[in-house]
């Protein structure tokens, strides 16, 4: 059971480099891109310890729907900037 649970770990996952299966372990941000890129809570660090890649790994998927969404929300908010736009020209030329 236990190792069922660990499956989804990146820890398990291959090495995108040497396609070695778990030898990614978290890694520390070094720079200061790789701070921000922490921060920002949607990419995890990681470093195999066969081959010395690192790189970053999303911990979110982003689907066809979420931007799908985007790209509404997108539209609403250009619609509603350009309408806003409107109503201050008219009122301050009146
Ligand atoms: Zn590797």
């Amino acid at each position: 059971m236990r190792q069922i649970l660990f499956l989804r770990d990146p820890g398990y996952t291959r090495c995108p480099s040497c396609k070695n299966v778990s030898s990614l372990h978290r890694s520390r941000a070094r720079s200061f891109k790789e701070k921000l890129i922490k921060a920002t809570k949607l990419y995890k660090i990681y470093r195999c310890k066969t081959c010395g890649w690192r790189g970053y790994f999303a911990t979110i998927v982003i689907t066809k729907k979420d931007i799908k969404l985007f790209f509404m929300y997108g539209a609403i908010a250009l619609l509603s900037g350009l309408i806003i736009r409107e109503i201050l020209k008219r009122f301050l030329t009146t």
